[in-house]
């Protein structure tokens, strides 16, 4: 592999690592060429799977169970095998050649894909309604791997504020080491938003909805601002996922997810997406073949498996969190509820416009401390208690706990982490129970 392998990882077809074309190139070159290459080599293992793969143009529960997926698999099996393989082999020299020609697309070694990987990236891309689509061994990967391949030293990021505290670790901690600036703003302050970007400005990235507080960002009004100041624009929209809301179709340039969450949906695997158009998202592969982010073929397997109920699981989420938001917003002990889909939440408009549902996250005030707030999450029975969310099964933490313990009730704040907040992630199961549980624990504690 060696020096070659690497240029042509780094470097895709004329392309830098923003995705922008290398200088002397045409964004229409790149793409037409691998165009051209898909279609004189129908034997590559790209060309069968995305040939036959069954028809997209259908709703989304359709999508969810069969977009990406060939119509023939290995052994005739309906469900998708896991390719459980480090390596692929060449026939010969002339294949090798072919290969790294571009002539064929085909495998080559596991830190550069696998083919339950690409049926996964192909089923996604389908719901995100993105041309390609990159998975990663976490969300975390995904970020930090997409953040290394699009910015420099000396380069400039705004990011919002109310953000999941690891991105934010890695913004203001490491690639701080590696001369890049971060400025944070207000999520709802688009003003504050454009004041910051700077001549270095590169990538505008932020939530949407926020974690803990389920802020909605303007996601028309963010893309506009990105192609007027030539800053790329990055939304993780892993509460939201593409059944609920889909950037891409408002102008953004790229979406992440931590697909642990709501894409898995079994709170059994760990994994991350990134999806866009294939210059960008191909520039984050070449970085990704460096970092080695990759994620492992069962990982991809369980991921799958979870898509194909993708939809319903969502719908059934979203109402599920829509009656317990609207039980919150009405209780005494709870002063304030975090839900875009509440009247009085202050983005509901937009998240109306830009949203079908609004997500299967609650988060909400208690009255209190932060003892009051821990009575009320230890009094719970049915959700169970643990970071992370978007499973099947209900869970529930207090941010100021589980993510912020160090720190002090002042330094907790200054992030806007109050300590009576609770963060409930709704799952699938009835909502009458989860209603009746959660009121049972807010009368006791
Ligand atoms: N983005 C958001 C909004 C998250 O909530 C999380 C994790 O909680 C991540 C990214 C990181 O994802 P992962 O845990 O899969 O690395």
């Amino acid at each position: 592999m060696g020096a070659r392998d690497s240029e042509k990882r780094l470097r895709p077809a004329g392309r830098d690592a923003t995705g922008e074309p290398a200088p002397g190139t045409t964004a229409a070159a790149g793409t037409a060429e691998a165009q051209a290459n898909r279609e004189r080599h129908p034997d590559g293992a790209r060309l069968q799977r995305t040939e036959q793969s069954e028809p997209t143009t259908s709703g989304f529960s359709t999508a969810a169970v069969h977009a990406g997926e060939p119509r023939r698999k290995p052994g005739n099996a309906l469900a998708t095998p896991i390719m459980q393989t480090a390596t692929y082999t060449f026939a010969d020299t002339q294949e090798l050649c072919d290969h790294f020609e571009r002539r064929i697309e085909r495998e080559e070694y596991g830190r550069y894909g696998n083919p339950t990987q690409s049926i996964a990236e192909d089923k996604l891309a389908a719901l995100e309604g993105a041309e390609d689509c990159l998975l990663f061994s976490s969300g975390m990967a995904a970020i930090t791997t997409t953040l290394f391949a699009m910015l420099s030293r000396g380069a400039h990021i705004v990011v919002t504020d109310d953000s999941y505290r690891r991105t934010r670790q890695f913004l203001n901690q490491v690639l701080h080491r590696y001369g890049v600036e971060t400025s944070t703003v207000p999520a709802d302050d688009y003003d504050a938003i454009e004041d910051a970007i700077r001549p270095t400005t590169r990538i505008f990235l932020s939530e949407s909805p926020t974690n803990p507080y389920n802020r909605v960002l303007d996601l028309e009004r963010v893309a506009d601002i990105g192609r007027r100041h030539r800053v790329k624009t990055i939304i993780d929209a892993t509460f939201a996922t593409p059944f609920n809301q889909r950037p891409i179709e408002f102008g953004v340039d790229l979406v992440l997810h931590s697909a642990t969450k709501y894409l898995g949906g079994h709170n059994d695997l760990l994994a991350g997406a990134v999806l866009g158009s294939a210059d960008m998202v191909d520039g984050i592969r070449g970085m990704q073949a460096v970092t080695g982010a990759v994620i492992d073929p069962f990982a991809a397997y369980l991921l799958l498996r979870g898509l194909k109920t993708f939809a319903l699981r969502i719908a059934r989420q979203n109402a599920n969190a829509q009656s317990l938001a609207e039980f919150l917003a009405a209780h005494p002990r709870v002063v304030a509820a975090h839900y875009p889909g509440l009247p009085a939440h202050p983005q509901h408009a937009i998240a109306r416009r830009q949203m079908r549902g609004f997500g299967g996250v609650v988060s909400f005030e208690v009255a209190g401390d932060l003892a009051a707030a821990s009575r009320v999450v230890d009094a719970c029975r049915l959700p169970r208690i643990a970071p992370s969310l978007g499973g099947v099964e209900s869970l529930i933490e207090q941010p100021a706990l589980m993510s912020f313990y160090e720190l002090t009730t002042e330094e907790r704040l200054q992030v806007g982490i109050k300590d009576n907040l609770i963060r409930y992630s709704v799952g699938i199961e009835d909502a009458e129970d989860l209603i009746a549980d959660l009121g049972a624990a807010l009368e006791q504690a």
